[in-house]
């Protein structure tokens, strides 16, 4: 599994590609925007699935571009659903009112369904708390997180938005340091971190634990 991250200038968000090595497939996860860079990388991969891990406007911003030229299945947990055609629902008042491109989802999401390309598997962990639909995509094999704007390093993505709540984000934790043994986590914004980083060192995490057990 090969993977690519593509950031946003303005918003600093994370899109990622996945490659399969062995089928040559590929996902896209949060094209929360489009440039000459990302247009080339999608325009020379075969891109199955556009995973997003929730429906916030810099998540989604380039989703109907990527939509176009690939062809590929729009994945979104239903609760977020919304968000690709409600720009009240995707915060997009918060980068000026710019307009975001109408889809739909093709495939909604629910807890532990699998994305597969080639021999890459994704699993889906429903991670309510920053929104009603936020999800993560788990790799087992490859012992890889991607926790959207669920998990970042040191922190948790907000939760005060319109479908935020802190008392959801505090349950999804739980279950997030519960996986056993280790992951990589790449998230929403900011730098990758591990999960064993964040059971010691996570503001949030700490607060709930007060000490994560060793
Ligand atoms: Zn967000």
């Amino acid at each position: 599994m090969k993977i690519e991250i593509f950031s946003s200038f303005d918003m600093g968000e994370n899109c990622y590609i996945v490659t399969d090595e062995k089928s040559g497939e590929s996902l896209i996860i949060d094209p929360g925007h489009f440039d000459g860079e990302l247009k080339e990388a999608v325009e020379s991969k075969n891109i199955k699935y556009i995973l997003l891990t929730h429906g916030h406007f810099d998540h989604i911003a380039g989703v109907a571009r990527v939509k176009k030229i690939t062809g590929a299945k729009i994945c979104i947990a239903e609760e977020d659903e919304i968000c690709l055609h409600d720009d009240d629902e995707n915060l997009s008042y918060l980068a000026g009112n710019v307009p975001i491109e109408k889809t739909s989802a093709d495939i909604i999401l629910n807890e532990g369904d699998k994305i597969v390309i080639g021999d890459t598997v994704l699993s889906v962990m429903k991670t309510p708390g920053h929104s009603k639909g936020s999800v993560c995509y788990i790799c087992e094999a490859e012992r890889v997180i991607f926790s959207g704007d669920t998990l970042f390093k040191k922190t948790v993505g907000r939760t005060d938005f319109k479908t935020g709540d802190i008392n959801e984000m505090y349950a999804t934790l739980k279950r997030l340091v519960s996986l056993d043994g280790d992951y990589d986590v790449l998230s929403g914004h900011g730098p990758e971190t591990t999960l064993d980083q964040e059971r010691h060192g996570n503001l949030y995490i700490r607060r709930m634990y007060k000490h994560y057990p060793d």
